[in-house]
């Protein structure tokens, strides 16, 4: 089946963008190489900024309590004992478990009708009038969602919309 958006990672920025993608009316396939929710290592420290994305997500209101801390400021400490501290602005951020964080915008991934596929790579893409075999995902947008800059993958991100075609692989044993 064809889909409006494929994307290709399921961290914070593949499953922010498959909510907004899926909300603004369009069908979306999300493609994640490992487990879902996905634990990884992290300061789970989010920024003002950050967390005003959650709010507007709709996702914040949906951790639970014993989730999450505020974070008022942030304070620098140097080994020979000076330091810099400032209050962020506004109500400020919070510390979130990044296995809470991502367990509610899977959650909410899913309310909004994204169809995810968790422990699938995407090994290749391609473009294509015609059907394509099965096993692979086609779709008018392909994003990738995943940060670490490679130049074998530069040209994968944002492709303009048209018969793109992803090649995607189960990771299952
Ligand atoms: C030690 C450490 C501490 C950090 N502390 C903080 C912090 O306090 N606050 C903060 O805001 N940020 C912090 N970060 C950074 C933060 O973790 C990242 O910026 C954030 O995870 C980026 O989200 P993302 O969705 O872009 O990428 P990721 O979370 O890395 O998600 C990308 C996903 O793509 C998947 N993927 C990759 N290739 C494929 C493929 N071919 N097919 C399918 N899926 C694929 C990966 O498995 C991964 O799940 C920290 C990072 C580290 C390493």
């Amino acid at each position: 089946m064809k889909v409006d958006v494929a994307i290709a990672g399921g961290g914070p920025a593949g499953l922010a963008a498959a909510i907004h993608a899926a909300r603004a009316g369009l069908s979306v396939a999300l493609f994640e190489r490992e487990e879902l929710p996905r634990d990884k290592a992290c300061g789970e420290g989010i920024m003002p900024p950050g967390l005003q994305a959650l709010e507007r997500l709709g996702a914040r209101r949906h951790l639970e309590a014993s989730d999450w801390a505020p974070i008022l400021g942030i304070r620098y400490l140097q080994e020979d004992g000076s330091a810099l501290e400032g209050r962020l602005p506004g109500a400020g951020g919070i510390g979130v478990r990044r296995t809470a964080l991502a367990r509610v915008l899977l959650d909410q991934a899913k309310e909004a009708g994204v169809s995810v596929h968790a422990r699938t790579a995407v090994r290749a893409h391609g473009r294509s009038k015609t059907g394509m075999a099965p096993g692979r995902q086609r779709s008018w947008w392909l994003l990738t969602a995943w940060p670490r800059p490679c130049a074998q993958r530069r040209d994968w991100t944002f492709l303009p919309p048209g018969h793109v075609a992803m090649g995607c692989a189960s990771t299952s044993a």
